[in-house]
């Protein structure tokens, strides 16, 4: 007798189906033309390749007291003291110059280094690294997202990230479409050799894909304007027009073609946006409070400018810690301990000695006005939206707030400025530095800064005419193309406002793109 197998478990749904729930929910809503749903429904291109690197002769500590003891006698060796680079688990990679001058003392592969103790010199060795290019749609323009370096990414992630790309980059109103990409790497745990060295490598193998009209990349989390000016670098080398070609990344150094404002730009979208929250309401962040997760690019930054505004910052949690003050936190302080101390090497608030410590939970019971989560996806869940004590959440991180925690908070009236409008500043401004590359231009922070005030601000006033079915058209804003009839939640309006704007395309253009 044959036994019958157990029914087969419920299959999970992946983060990329559970991100496109609103996608459906607002297509379903506008009746999206069901091509124009089959072309945005999955990516035009997933691509994943291998780049290889040669990593160099590193100092890993010795700490076993049996091999301490059995080293004891071994004499100090000498080393340039710029020949080696400290990396954050304790040990040292040696720097392509690093022997020249040395006087080493070595024994079984081991060294003493002057004050620091017994290390084993582990030769260097070749390794392999999962890279990715997602590339989820152009119909409004050449595919654009950023370059994540992280130990925590997968093909399911760049999807989710793609396709959110394609959506912001509608409701920015920019002419680009929707792409992401990266590598799966710690980049702290590599030297600045080895990290250029990768980042050349990756280019090397994204060239065919990209290019200044096909595909234009920008920083996210774990690179910045300097692995652009590298990626720069390599994609224009030995090119007879490689002027033209500069607007091939955003992000970059302003020296280099990058846009005065480019760097504050998520965080300065946010503070807009927050600032046309308060508007609406007829009044200004000015008194009220916030909390933060993520006090990197994004959170710094809109830390800043918030509470330039006279907002006051309660507490911060990031990858290495949380603080609390209930006095308000002195964010420009916080910024010069984070940033500008070189004893700080995982540039954390922790420690941070004008404020409390607290567990990363505490963050989520801080009473305030706004909750800016400003870190990585997913840490709004459901639980998390039960205990938040604040009347607003602006997400400047991507996706940080689940499905759950989405309805958790509806139903619990916390207002919501979903992401792909609330931290849309940096690919407007990423689109201003194209621009400027293209015309050889370069433009003032405050010219930046008035287009980006404009365009962040109309578009967030479409969102919420669609948000309540109010259609109008101002002086700044015209919402009567894009409300629905209906009331519907701020994520949703988002979608619809970008679904309208992407279907456009393909019904006036056709499917030829
Ligand atoms: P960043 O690398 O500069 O900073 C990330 C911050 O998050 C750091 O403070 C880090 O300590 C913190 N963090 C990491 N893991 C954490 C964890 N598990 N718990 C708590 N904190 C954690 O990155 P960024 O550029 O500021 O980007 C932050 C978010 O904003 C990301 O979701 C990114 O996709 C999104 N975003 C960035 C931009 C941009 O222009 N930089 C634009 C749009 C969206």
């Amino acid at each position: 007798m044959t036994s019958r197998p157990p029914p087969a478990e419920p299959k999970r749904p992946t983060i990329y189906q559970e991100a496109m729930e609103v996608f459906h929910r607002a297509a379903d809503l506008i009746g999206l033309d069901r091509r124009v749903r089959m072309e945005l429904e999955e990516p035009d291109y997933e691509h994943i390749f291998y780049v290889t690197v040669k990593l160099h002769t590193r100092l890993t500590p010795l700490t076993q007291a049996a091999e301490v003891q059995k080293y004891s006698d071994l004499t100090e060796s000498e080393l340039l003291p710029d020949g080696l680079e400290p990396l954050l688990d304790g040990s040292f990679v040696f720097k392509r110059r690093a022997l020249i001058g040395a006087r080493l003392q070595m024994r079984d592969g081991v060294v003493r280094l002057k004050g620091k103790g017994l290390y084993k010199v582990v030769p260097g060795r070749p390794e392999r690294f999962k890279a990715y290019r997602v590339q989820h749609n152009q119909a409004r323009g050449p595919y654009k997202g950023g370059i994540r370096y992280h130990q925590d990414v997968s093909l399911d992630l760049f999807k989710v990230l793609a396709a959110e790309m394609t959506w912001k980059t509608a409701i920015a109103d920019v002419p680009f479409g929707g792409a992401k990409g990266g590598i799966k790497v710690d980049p702290k745990s590599l030297s600045s050799e080895e990290l250029e060295a990768l980042t050349l490598r990756y280019m090397y193998r994204l060239k065919p894909l990209i290019g200044p009209t096909l595909d234009i990349p920008a920083p996210d989390v774990g690179t910045d304007a300097s692995i652009m000016g590298l990626l720069l670098r390599q994609f224009t080398d030995g090119e007879r027009e490689r002027h033209a070609l500069r607007g091939v990344v955003t992000g970059k150094d302003t020296r280099i073609g990058g846009s005065e404002g480019r760097v504050r730009a998520t965080g300065q979208g946010l503070a807009y946006c927050i600032q046309e929250w308060f508007a609406d309401r007829g009044t200004t962040p000015a008194g009220s409070t916030f909390v933060l997760q993520g006090f990197g690019n994004v959170g710094s930054n809109a830390a800043e400018i918030l509470t330039g505004l006279g907002a006051k910052l309660l507490a911060v949690n990031d990858a290495g810690g949380t603080i609390y003050s209930p006095g308000g936190i002195d964010v420009l302080d916080l910024i010069a301990y984070v940033y500008d101390n070189p004893a700080n090497m995982r540039k954390t608030v922790a420690g941070y000695p004008k404020a409390q410590q607290i567990g990363k939970s505490d963050l989520w019971d801080v009473e305030c006005d706004i909750c800016i989560p400003a870190a990585l996806g997913g840490e709004i869940t459901g639980p998390v939206a039960e205990r938040l004590k604040c009347k607003l959440v602006a997400e400047g991180a991507n996706g940080p707030t689940t499905s759950e925690g989405d309805r958790v908070l509806e139903k619990r009236g916390i207002e919501m400025i979903p992401d792909i409008i609330a931290n849309a500043g940096g690919v407007t401004v990423s689109y201003y530095e194209w621009i400027q590359n293209k015309r050889m231009e370069h433009w003032s922070e405050t010219e930046v800064n008035g287009r980006l005030e404009q365009a962040i601000k109309s578009n967030y006033r479409i969102i919420r005419d669609i948000s309540r079915n109010t259609p109008r058209r101002t002086a700044t804003h015209n919402s009567t193309r894009y409300c629905i009839d209906k009331e519907v939640d701020m994520r949703t309006a988002a979608m619809v406002l970008a679904l309208k704007r992407i279907e456009a395309h393909y019904q006036l253009e056709g499917f030829s793109q």
